[in-house]
């Protein structure tokens, strides 16, 4: 390989670190991360919100309860004295049936409540674990799409090792000067220091060259300047 065939590969090499170098800045998942995971705290602080109102539910709950307990044993209290045969006062014992109609009737008003708040109870619990199953498949999603990113820039890093790689053992073959003269046109001319000639055309800057410089180029071991543009040309004979 002569030296300008050396400097076309080296450019071949440095394009594509500068590609996958593009390529690694722009591997991002954040936006689509950072979508997720404002649904993920919203979806949090209704869940949270579930929670606490559940929790009030249960509360009421076990005060119907406690209530109920009571109307259950006063209930039973006037049966017994009902039925007992100690009151004989046909008074007395209008009052009493009264009593025991009236905590039968309270009785199954806060018994029908209770079934309520039992339904309402149940209902909330439902959505509430329904809820839970929705966050962790979108807390999941967070962690394979972070995954995935990081899978993709790992790609690239290892690439743009072995680019590298490729690259020094390139360098090593020619000379400093040589080298720092092709950085610079690499700079200067939209990164393209070395144009092949194709046709008697070169290719960097597309003007068709005097048959002398062609043939130097062709026949020359020496580094041959296009005269237009004074890019390095490169002939593949
Ligand atoms: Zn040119």
């Amino acid at each position: 390989m002569n030296k300008v065939e050396l400097l076309y590969k080296l450019q071949g090499i440095d394009d594509r670190i500068k590609e996958v170098e593009r390529k690694l800045e722009s591997v991002s998942n954040l936006k689509e991360v950072g979508v997720r995971e404002e649904d993920l705290f919203k979806r949090e602080e209704a869940l949270g919100e579930g929670e606490l109102k559940l929790k009030e539910l249960k509360k009421r709950a076990k005060d119907i309860e406690f209530e109920d307990d009571l109307l259950l044993r006063k209930e039973k209290d006037y049966k017994e004295q009902l039925y007992s045969g100690e009151i004989g006062n046909p008074k007395e014992l209008e009052k009493l049936q009264d009593k025991l109609r009236k905590v039968s009737e309270n009785k199954g008003e806060v018994e029908e409540k209770l079934l309520e708040l039992m339904m309402e109870i149940e209902e909330g619990e439902g959505k509430l674990s329904e809820g839970e199953d929705e966050l962790n498949k979108i807390r999941e999603k967070v962690k394979e799409l972070k995954r995935e990113e990081e899978f993709r820039k790992d790609q690239y890093k290892e690439e743009l090792e072995e680019l590298k790689r490729d690259k020094e053992e390139v360098k090593r073959l020619l000379e400093d000067g040589l080298i720092s003269k092709y950085n610079d046109l690499y700079r200067r001319k939209s990164y393209k220091a070395v144009a092949k000639l194709e046709d008697g055309y070169c290719m960097g800057c597309r003007i068709s060259l005097p048959f002398n410089l062609v043939r130097e180029v062709k026949e020359a071991d020496e580094m041959v300047l296009c005269d237009n543009c004074g890019r390095m040309l490169y002939y593949k004979g």
